[in-house]
């Protein structure tokens, strides 16, 4: 049972990740981000997710030199965008080099490939380029987003190497089930993007009575949801008071009931494109 903010998930290369991070997609603002990482890590988040696509690794970096958070309190996720990744595999090296001279860091704790580009081999020599990086010591852990099961077994049949994370549009609407059992019988950690359904939360009847009955936010409940079924989550938010409320979720427990009830509001609904069919030009 995930107990406070410091529990860590044990990822299968035996890095240890935090089960709460922060999301910092269309987080552009230099003040802003500096703000939200600043309240977070106040709050106690050590996690931070962003991508090159998000344009803010720069910024993101400036600002926790500024903040002059230590190394080891920070566990920082990016991610290689489309553009690099369709080049090959010197370039998808490149661009996590580039990454960290953004962040101007010496490593990065979990890179990802942000999206499972479909042409021929394209996705399977991304996943060879990022062996490599784990191989130099310039990433801890490496790991996917996007990917479905086909896209994991091409990848682990091609290479032999089990991804550590699979990052994945993960909320009430779009629980998951089948990809989540799948990924934890290979060991691999699911991570839950969009986990606030992108503010759809308020909308949902069974979340406003679990959270009036454990006095909790639906925001809470969703992401208590998140934790006891194992799935690490980075709810995004720039304000202060929704930072400190996000992570807040460490003294109450939801009951199986409660779960199933959770549980039953899939309607496999999906807020971004699915990966099976989006347009990659
Ligand atoms: P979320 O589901 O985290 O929802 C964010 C929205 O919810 C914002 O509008 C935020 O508003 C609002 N919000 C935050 N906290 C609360 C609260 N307690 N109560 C009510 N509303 C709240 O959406 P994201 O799509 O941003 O997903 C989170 C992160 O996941 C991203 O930031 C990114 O890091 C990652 N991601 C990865 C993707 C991938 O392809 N790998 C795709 C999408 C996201 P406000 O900021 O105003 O508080």
């Amino acid at each position: 049972m995930i107990k406070a903010i410091t529990d860590r998930a044990t990822l299968n290369n035996g890095v240890k990740m935090p089960w709460l991070g922060l999301g910092l997609w269309q987080v552009e603002s230099p003040d802003v981000i500096s703000s939200a990482i600043r309240t977070a890590l106040d709050a106690g988040y050590a996690s931070f997710d962003t991508a090159t696509a998000y344009g803010n690794e720069e910024k993101i970096g400036a600002a926790i030199k500024q903040i002059g958070a230590k190394r080891e309190d920070l566990f920082i996720t990016t991610k290689l965008w489309n553009l690099q990744h369709v080049k090959g595999c010197e370039a998808s090296i490149q661009a996590c080099k580039d990454s960290l001279r953004m962040l101007q860091l010496d490593f990065i704790d979990l890179y990802l490939i942000h999206w499972p580009v479909p042409a021929k081999g394209q996705y399977v020599n991304a996943w060879k380029a990022l062996v490599q990086l784990r191989e130099e010591g310039l990433v801890r852990a490496i790991g996917v987003s996007n990917f479905q099961i086909h896209h994991l077994q091409e990848i682990v049949q091609e290479t032999g190497v089990i991804p550590a994370v699979n990052q994945v549009e993960r909320h009430p609407w779009l629980n998951q089930k089948e990809l989540i059992a799948w990924c934890r019988e290979k060991g691999i950690q699911i991570e839950a993007y969009s986990p606030l359904m992108r503010g759809h939360i308020t909308e949902e009847k069974t979340l406003a009575e679990l959270a009036a009955r454990h006095h909790k936010t639906p925001a809470q409940i969703v992401l208590r949801w998140d934790l006891q079924g194992e799935v690490v989550c980075i709810p995004k938010s720039v304000h202060d008071h929704r930072i400190r409320e996000n992570a807040d979720i460490f003294d109450f427990e939801l009951s199986t009931e409660d779960m199933a009830a959770i549980d039953t509001l899939n309607r496999n609904h999906r807020l971004l494109p699915d990966p099976d069919r989006m347009n990659y030009c």
